[in-house]
């Protein structure tokens, strides 16, 4: 198998699809690796540290995209990089599936087969290869770190000769798997923790990790068997906002993770309830990527509206913390492979009637999955 690192071309992107430590797992399998020039460099990992690990740098990237069995990325291709690739071949990456039709039909168009990581089945044996919750955790981490930088106050409390300071206040809405680890991480960082979640299983999380779960009664909500959210009504969501404008009001972090999947992320902090929070008060929106869940909040920028709050609408947080997300991406997708690999071709087989496969492959070989035909 050849397979072909992309650098990513998505301005502030900084992961890349392997580290040096998975192409050694790479190599180890009996596999080719070609990166991109530089490929890496913005995850600290140069040309260099490849070259150790085995891995070719490609002298015409074109050609080593057009010869490669498997093409690996973090963010989606473009339609047209699908089409310089060989037919038979594989993309492998995020793909975005319920918003790129145009990728979808020149995957279909060239007889390409595509991978889309945010598919992978959220089951036990498939758990070392989710790479939507590899990166969601660093993302909730990475969130309470920028709105501790951005904020004009500490976190934990103190008791000194100067006066006692109290704890901030963190509000967290969406408790997935972001939504755990940015309350672990403002606890860590001393603040006082609330949090709320449509899915009431989540409560008994939240208080293990020493934050409040904030009762809001909005009616029946209940989870899919995939264990995500179900999407609430106009009318529940009006009586969310009011259960959660007081909170809003009186925190100095607010951190939204809400999202349904598949869908546009709900809207649910009105420029009304942004008004009624106090100056310096920091909102991350961790679905600015997906609609948003804050209403002003712009993708990838810092706004800071009238009354000196600060809606932070960074779309990957991870993306701060390139090595490692690079990492442990890089980890899920190796283990995706080895899952696959058959030591007789010396490549994955696809072909398999795998539960893997099935949920997380866009397209077969040109042939559309039946759940993304139009
Ligand atoms: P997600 O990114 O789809 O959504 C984030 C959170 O937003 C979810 O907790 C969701 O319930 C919540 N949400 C949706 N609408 C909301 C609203 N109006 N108000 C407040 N919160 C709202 O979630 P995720 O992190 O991808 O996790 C999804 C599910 O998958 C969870 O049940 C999680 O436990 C499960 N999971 C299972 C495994 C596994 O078993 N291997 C691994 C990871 C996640």
């Amino acid at each position: 198998m050849n397979a072909f690192v992309c650098r990513e071309k998505r301005p502030l992107e900084t992961r890349v699809a392997l580290d040096p430590a998975a192409v050694s797992r790479f190599v180890k399998l009996g596999a080719t690796v070609t990166l991109e020039s530089a490929a890496g460099t913005a995850a600290g990992h140069p040309d260099d540290a490849y070259r150790n690990a085995g891995a070719l740098i490609a002298s015409d990237p074109q050609k080593a995209l057009a010869e490669a069995d498997f093409v690996l990325r973090v963010r989606p291709p473009e339609a047209s990089e699908i089409s310089r690739q060989k037919p038979g071949s594989a993309a492998v990456g995020f793909m975005d599936p319920f918003s790129n039709r145009e990728l979808i039909d020149a995957m279909v168009a060239r007889g390409v087969t595509g991978v889309c990581m945010e598919l992978i089945p959220r089951t036990t044996l498939a758990q070392k290869m989710d790479a939507l919750s590899s990166q969601a955790n660093l993302a909730g981490y990475a969130a309470v770190l920028m709105a501790a930088n951005r904020l004009d106050a500490i976190l934990p409390m103190m008791m000194t000769p100067a006066g006692t300071i109290s704890p901030a206040k963190v509000f967290i809405i969406g408790v997935g798997v972001a939504g755990l680890q940015a309350i672990a991480t403002a606890r860590r960082l001393g603040a006082r923790v609330e949090a709320f979640d449509t899915r009431p299983v989540v409560e008994e999380q939240v208080r293990s990790l020493g934050a409040k779960f904030v009762k809001i009664d909005i009616g029946e909500t209940g989870q899919t068997e995939q264990g995500y959210a179900r999407e609430l009504t106009a009318r529940q969501v009006a009586m969310q906002q009011a259960g959660m404008a007081k909170i809003c009001a009186g925190a100095d972090i607010v951190i939204t993770t809400a999202k349904v999947f598949g869908r546009q992320a709900p809207r649910l902090l009105t420029a009304e309830m942004l008004t009624g929070m106090r100056p310096g008060a920091v909102v991350v929106d961790l679905a600015a990527e997906s609609g948003g869940n804050v209403e002003g909040t712009r993708l990838d920028e810092e706004v800071v509206l009238d009354h000196g709050v600060r809606l932070l609408g960074w779309g990957a947080p991870e993306c701060r913390v390139p090595r490692h997300a690079s990492q442990m991406y890089a980890s899920n997708l190796s283990s995706f492979i080895e899952h696959f690999w058959n030591a007789e071709t010396g490549t994955p087989d696809l072909d398999r009637d795998d539960e893997i496969l099935k949920g997380c492959l866009l397209v077969h070989r040109g042939q559309i999955q039946e759940r993304f035909k139009p």
